[in-house]
């Protein structure tokens, strides 16, 4: 059975995209830490980020430090945060979370959003990316 997150790849079910390329997407994290927590994943199924062949594993990142640039122009945060967990969903997925304080690391506290905020920081941060 196809993950979530290859539901969302394949369009069947929606997400609030950031950014994409032929190989990798991101998308707004729909229970976020904080305005702007971001998934970026591979199109290719796989469960675990250390099972990724070195090609994906390596474009994975480059990929996830373009969006993260690209979150911490349009989010006011101290810092960006990277995370891997994979224990809901397994199909790897790195977390971007715009982070000031340790709470936005911490997966406890939530961030309430409407669809429209989805939406406009999605848009905002999709503005940023670079394409070079
Ligand atoms: P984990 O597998 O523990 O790294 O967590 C999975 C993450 O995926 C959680 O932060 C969820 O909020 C997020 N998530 C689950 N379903 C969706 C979805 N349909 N759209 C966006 N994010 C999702």
């Amino acid at each position: 059975m196809s993950s979530i997150f290859s539901k969302i790849i394949s369009g069947e079910i929606p997400c609030h995209k950031v950014a994409e390329t032929d190989d990798f997407l991101a998308f707004l994290d729909i229970n976020p830490n904080a305005k702007g927590h971001t998934l970026c994943i591979p199109k290719k199924e796989v469960d675990q980020l250390f099972d990724l062949d070195k090609t994906t594993y390596n474009g994975l990142m480059a990929f996830s430090r373009t969006v993260a640039i690209a979150i911490k122009k349009a989010i006011p945060c101290k810092r960006i945060g990277l995370t891997v967990i994979g224990l809901e969903v397994p199909h790897v997925h790195v977390h971007l979370i715009p982070l000031n304080t340790m709470e936005d690391a911490q997966f406890i506290k939530k961030e309430k959003s409407t669809s429209e905020d989805f939406q406009a920081t999605a848009t905002a941060i999709a503005r940023f990316i670079s394409t070079s």
